[in-house]
């Protein structure tokens, strides 16, 4: 039903995108789309191009039905499927995210990405990057407050979010992740009610402890718990998250020795729901 009422939203949006698009001639979709064209392509192939970016940009944001309102601490895998998801919580920022970028290009590793809505209107080049580059987008509220919050606050936090991230990447996301893991301020309930898959994590790098922690330790705390299926939580902002992009390639290297491979959210929820276990 949500994904019938989501091609079918899906399908509007690029509809509209393309009318708009096209009303502005070859010219300047060619430079929307970033491609050069030779000048026997036609409008129709542009468009093509257009929608082929916009479909392939939401799914692989979506997941499962089944994980619809539900919450999630890690993937539930045979033991011997040996994938781990990375995930980044308050940025966008304008140094450490671009750091976290290049090292996870550096590497061919996918992570998934939550993002406090007002820093997403001050970096929105940093929030457009991470969607090119393919990695995941989540909702993690315009603010970032702990405080209980009434239903029409939740509604506010949820979708301004929502809507900029849409407006400036692309993305609409389908993941939300509550700040402080909080499942009980009234963000989560209204999460639900809006059929957000609600991400928690079973692991922590502890890189949002006061005082930081070494970098060995944050390297360590990740080995020794790793397991199939995993979710782990880092940091791309709410600070110097210096001491995180020194960590991560090593917590890269050290889960590839371990025999792991680097899924998305959506990935996990994917290959869990394919296992039927
Ligand atoms: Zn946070």
């Amino acid at each position: 039903m949500f994904h019938q009422k989501l091609s079918v939203s899906l399908k509007f949006i690029v509809i509209t995108l393309i009318a708009g698009v096209s009303s502005l001639g070859i010219t300047k979709l060619d430079y929307l789309l970033g491609v050069k064209q030779s000048k026997n392509e036609s409008i129709k192939a542009t468009q093509d191009k257009l929608m082929a970016v916009s479909l392939t940009t939401n799914q692989i944001n979506q997941v499962p039905n089944k994980f619809h309102s539900t919450v999630v601490y890690q993937g539930k895998l045979k033991a011997n499927e040996k994938v781990i998801a990375l995930t980044f919580d308050d940025g966008p920022s304008p140094k450490n995210t671009a750091q976290v970028l290049a090292i996870l290009q550096k590497h061919h590793v996918k992570a998934t990405f939550f993002m406090i809505g007002q820093m997403v209107k001050y970096f929105p080049q940093v929030a457009k990057q991470v969607a090119a580059d393919g990695d995941v987008i989540g909702n993690h509220t315009w603010h970032h407050s702990y405080r209980h919050v009434d239903v029409v606050t939740a509604a506010n936090e949820l979708n301004t979010t929502a809507d900029i991230i849409y407006q400036t990447t692309g993305v609409k996301t389908t993941l939300f992740r509550p700040p402080g893991g909080f499942l009980n301020n009234g963000l989560a309930d209204y999460a639900k009610s809006q059929k957000y898959t609600l991400i928690m994590w079973s692991e922590v790098s502890g890189d949002a402890e006061r005082p930081s922690p070494q970098v060995s330790k944050m390297v360590n705390n990740v080995l020794k718990n790793a397991k199939p299926g995993a979710i782990v939580l880092m940091h791309d902002g709410g600070g110097n998250r210096s001491r995180t992009v020194q960590a991560l390639p090593q917590i890269i290297d050290g889960l590839k020795a371990q025999g792991y491979r680097f899924v998305t959210i959506p990935e996990l929820l994917e290959i869990q729901a394919q296992e039927k276990i």
